[in-house]
């Protein structure tokens, strides 16, 4: 049984001085993953990155695959000092990495045996091991065929001085850097399918988040914020744990629907939306907001409508959806696991409240003068004193 696996990451190598704070940071997060199914030894051996555990191999990868700052596992098997056990692994770790393996004469399939030897008192060399290990997989499957220029497969043996490693598959992570090494954001979640995505998105490139939910309760009932508890839930599975800030907006909302022009309440329920999350950011030391935002999508996607939102807070606003189309935000949302949380019909705040003809080119000085209706500083700090936080933590 696999009981080793090389971590393979790309962008996080490039790092120069940096290095080995991006992967203390993967290391850890590895091993808090990891940690939720069993033990496992997270180590930098050798200039790699190497888990070992004994953990169900499958349970470690599916763990693993979920870990950013991965682009590739290799399972390998940790094998005695033995030449016989090191020609059984590679057929075992071959087999493997090419599940259905039938080889014939007739569909070649190629491959090389790249053997490494730290350990000199083996007595095979480098060179020796490759042609054994590879006349056995000949042996066993006559249809091989060695390429060692370019091969489909490469089976890797190395002779470390207590063990010998055999590998040969390359099971792919998720990418992106190790969440944590590009600072905190906070991220504007409904219940909807594209905010989760957006949140999975900025944790992909390192950013560590907070989410915040506007609550209209009791137009919207706690059905509608268990579904925004569970996609938090879903989206803290790549990272441990995610706080949930839960805002109380129905105050808020009133108060727009009875003094504000029809077509700009959802103009200016965003902009009270930015307002709030800007406070609660610069509280928590959040460094951006980050929003499910998508340009033409509904009538506050335009970039007038954007422009108007966003003048209200200093803060940079991530939109990473901003190139994607539904379709492709839909794909990821089930790659992710989020899209079948998202589609649960329970009110959105933003629904119920929704004009028939809201205003898709609002401009600034429009929504200031619908705003001076309204007691904006102390609608905020009444929603702010209503906020709760909630510490939602991954399933596993
Ligand atoms: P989503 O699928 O994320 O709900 P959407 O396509 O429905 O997005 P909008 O309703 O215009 O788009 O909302 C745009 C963005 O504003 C959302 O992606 C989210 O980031 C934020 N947002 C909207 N409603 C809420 C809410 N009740 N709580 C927190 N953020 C919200
Ligand atoms: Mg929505």
């Amino acid at each position: 049984m696999y009981n080793t696996y090389l971590i393979r990451y790309g962008e996080i190598g490039l790092k120069g001085k940096n290095r080995p704070q991006f992967e203390r940071r993967l290391m850890d997060n590895m091993s808090r993953a990891l940690s939720k199914v069993g033990r496992a030894k997270v180590s930098r051996v050798y200039g790699r990155l190497v888990v070992e555990s004994e953990i169900e191999p499958a349970l470690v990868l599916e763990r693993l695959q979920k870990v950013f700052g991965i682009v590739g596992v290799s399972p390998a098997l940790r094998l005695p000092l033995d030449e016989d056990a090191v020609c059984v692994g590679a057929l075992q770790a071959l087999k493997d990495a090419v599940p259905g393996l039938q080889l014939s004469p007739g569909s070649p399939i190629t491959f090389k045996v790249e053997a490494r030897r730290s350990n000199k008192t083996f007595p095979k060399t480098s060179p020796e091991l490759n042609g054994m290990v590879g006349g056995y997989l000949l042996d066993h499957y006559p249809g091989l065929q060695v390429d060692v220029h370019n091969p489909a497969i490469r089976v890797s043996v190395e002779i470390r001085e207590k063990n010998a490693f055999v590998y040969a598959g390359v099971v792919p992570g998720i990418g992106g850097l190790p969440v944590g090494s590009s600072g905190r954001a906070l991220l504007l979640l409904s219940g909807g399918i594209d905010s989760p995505v957006a949140g999975w998105m900025s944790m992909k490139r390192g950013i560590q988040i907070e989410a915040v939910h506007f609550h209209s309760f009791p137009f919207t009932g706690e059905k509608s914020l268990e579904k925004v508890r569970d996609l938090c839930r879903l989206l803290a599975d790549y990272t441990a744990r995610i706080k949930l800030h839960v805002v109380h907006f129905t105050d808020i909302q009133k108060e727009i629907q009875m003094h504000c022009p029809e077509e700009l309440r959802v103009t200016i329920m965003r902009r009270m939306m930015f307002r709030l999350s800007t406070s609660i950011a610069r509280q928590r030391e959040a460094l951006a907001l980050v929003t499910g935002e998508c340009v033409g999508q509904v009538a506050s996607q335009t970039l007038e409508s954007m422009r108007t939102i966003t003048l209200v807070t200093d803060m940079p606003v991530l939109r990473p959806l901003v190139g994607m189309d539904k379709e492709e935000i839909i794909q990821r949302a089930q790659q992710i696991g989020t899209f079948e949380t998202s589609i649960l019909p329970y009110e959105d705040c933003c629904t119920l409240f929704l004009p028939k003809h809201p205003a898709t080119k609002p401009v600034p000085a429009e929504a200031e003068r619908a705003e001076e209706f309204l007691a904006v500083d102390d609608l905020l700090a009444g929603a702010l004193e209503r906020t709760v936080i909630e510490d939602i933590t991954a399933r596993g």
